[in-house]
């Protein structure tokens, strides 16, 4: 039996900019992925800061911040089998130019720009994943996400 998991994709200003968020948004469906949530957010440096905590200090890091707040972005909780393995390999690698020459059909190979707008982000594991929906979806409750009802209960929102 498969079971549903669940990881936090992000498409990223540069991509929402270019007007690419429905095509990825139909890359990712029929890629078999379910759009289990979806929501338009700009944010703030604070927020940004927060979320890439890990990266702090590093001289990317104001680059990624000021990148991140450049504008709006889709948030999105995408529900698959090996959801968090297959969402990486389907974005590809980190740089977009790295990404052109080594997997020139996957997403920031195709919407992408360099190695800081690379217009998708997604969880590095389950655990990511989890602290990565509550903090993009805290009005999501986690008791609701696991089962048959899980996708109806998301709708919703
Ligand atoms: N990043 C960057 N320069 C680097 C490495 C990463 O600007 O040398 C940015 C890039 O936007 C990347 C994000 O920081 O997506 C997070 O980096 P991470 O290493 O976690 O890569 P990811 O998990 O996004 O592939």
């Amino acid at each position: 039996m498969s079971t549903l998991e669940r990881t936090l994709g992000l498409i990223k200003p540069d991509a929402v900019r270019a007007g690419k968020s429905r095509e990825i948004m139909q890359l990712a469906e029929l890629s078999g992925f379910q759009l289990l949530a979806k929501k338009t957010l700009q944010l703030s440096q604070e927020r940004a800061e927060e979320f890439y905590a890990e990266h702090q200090g590093k001289p990317f890091f104001p680059g990624l911040v000021g990148f991140m707040t450049s504008g709006p972005l889709y948030a999105m909780v995408l529900g698959r089998e090996d959801a968090v393995k297959s969402w990486r390999g389907l974005m590809g690698p980190t740089n977009s130019l790295t990404a052109r020459e080594q997997q020139p059909t996957c997403l920031r190979a195709l919407y992408g720009t360099n190695g800081t707008q690379n217009a998708t982000h997604g969880s590095d594991s389950s655990a990511s994943a989890n602290r990565e929906i509550a903090f993009f979806f805290p009005e999501l409750q986690p008791d609701a996400l696991e089962g048959p009802e899980a996708t109806a209960t998301y709708l919703q929102e």
